[in-house]
């Protein structure tokens, strides 16, 4: 990992100006990353991420199809189908339509949200937009607000919260969902509800109907191992990329380039998560934070150009392995992840 707060001006105070430079540091890289964007086919803006996404819908029906077979290698092969096509639509899918990123249309978007999020992802479309987009995104690292501290359950230990806790997601989902009912109003609460279980009851139903599940105990099984699958690395990846990086305090948040360059880090490709996940959660995520419009593809194709101007400008470029991090995260359980963080002040640029 490159960069730390404690490296910025301290040597001096800020110069006269300093803090308008910087505001058009920020500025500069918008205009080289939407000169990119202008430049790109609507296939590099959406259309990619959009088959990865109709590809995982496409694979539900083999899958379900593997899934009634009695010959053990093709259950399992239909079992892993469906756990990887659920993490591409729930994760990617999900994070994508959170942000509104799948669409130009308000409409679609709007739509978009409710299919993957409630239908898909058994949360509210409201909750999940206002918590991510509105909080996370906004208020990055930003102490009480933004700070990943969501994540946290310091009542558990760390070989259970690491490894074993994440299994029981899809089950706490629904249920955090129900919780984050409480603002809204009768008619938003019944609609969540019923996408919900419009989500979970089609599952179910195609489990027994085609799949020829006999028991209702192994469908819903079976639904779990699936969309527990990739529960583990999807806890990981939330904390990994923000816990243990610096913290600020609302009063003194530094400017948005200086804000998510040092909040922010970046893991590096994985070939299953970048399918499942999408880049802006795995080797893109200090690029998504700093332009959060931008799909997983043109995430990717920016990252050069803004690692590049990043390191240019001495500006942290934040990047580290998921082993390492899982190593840190392990080790430091106590440190990270049960005690509350301390408050960074970055000197001169705030
Ligand atoms: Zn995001």
């Amino acid at each position: 990992m490159q960069g730390s707060p404690d490296q910025s001006r301290e040597d001096g105070g800020p110069r006269a100006g300093e803090a308008e430079e910087r505001e058009t540091l920020m500025m500069e890289l918008t205009r080289m990353v939407q000169k990119v964007m202008k430049e790109s086919s609507w296939w590099e803006r959406r259309g990619l991420d959009c088959s990865i996404l109709g590809a995982a819908f496409l694979s539900l029906p083999p899958a379900f199809l593997l899934l009634s077979s009695s010959h053990l290698p093709h259950f399992l092969l239909g079992m892993l189908l469906m756990g990887v096509a659920h993490a591409a639509i729930t994760v990617k899918g999900t994070h994508l339509a959170s942000h509104g990123t799948l669409s130009d249309s308000k409409v679609l978007k709007k739509f978009w949200a409710v299919f993957f999020i409630e239908v898909c992802g058994s949360f509210s479309a409201h909750a999940g937009v206002t918590g991510h987009v509105k909080m996370h995104h906004a208020y990055t690292n930003v102490m009480g607000l933004g700070d990943s501290s969501v994540w946290k359950v310091p009542s558990l230990p760390r070989t259970i919260y690491l490894f074993v806790a994440p299994l029981a997601v899809p089950v706490v989902t629904p249920l955090v969902a129900l919780t984050h009912l409480d603002g809204c109003s009768l008619v938003w609460r019944l609609r969540t509800v019923l996408m919900v279980v419009l989500g979970l009851y089609s599952q179910y139903w195609l489990l027994i109907n085609v799949s020829g599940f006999r028991s209702v105990h192994g469908a819903l099984l079976c639904m779990l191992v699936c969309r527990a699958m990739f529960s583990v690395p999807f806890i990981h990846v939330n904390i990994f990329q923000h816990v243990g990086l610096p913290v600020f305090s609302v009063k003194k948040t530094p400017k948005r380039i200086y804000q998510m360059t040092h909040g922010v880090l970046n893991l590096p490709r994985n070939f299953l998560l970048d399918w499942t996940f999408g880049h802006s959660l795995i080797s893109c995520h200090v690029e998504h934070h700093l332009f959060p419009f931008l799909s997983d593809n043109m995430c990717l194709k920016v990252k050069p150009l803004v690692s590049r101007y990043l390191t240019q400008k001495k500006l942290p470029y934040q990047e580290d392995t998921y082993l390492s991090r899982l190593r840190l995260f392990f080790h430091k359980y106590q440190e990270l992840m049960v005690l509350a963080p301390p408050i960074t002040e970055l000197v001169g640029v705030q």
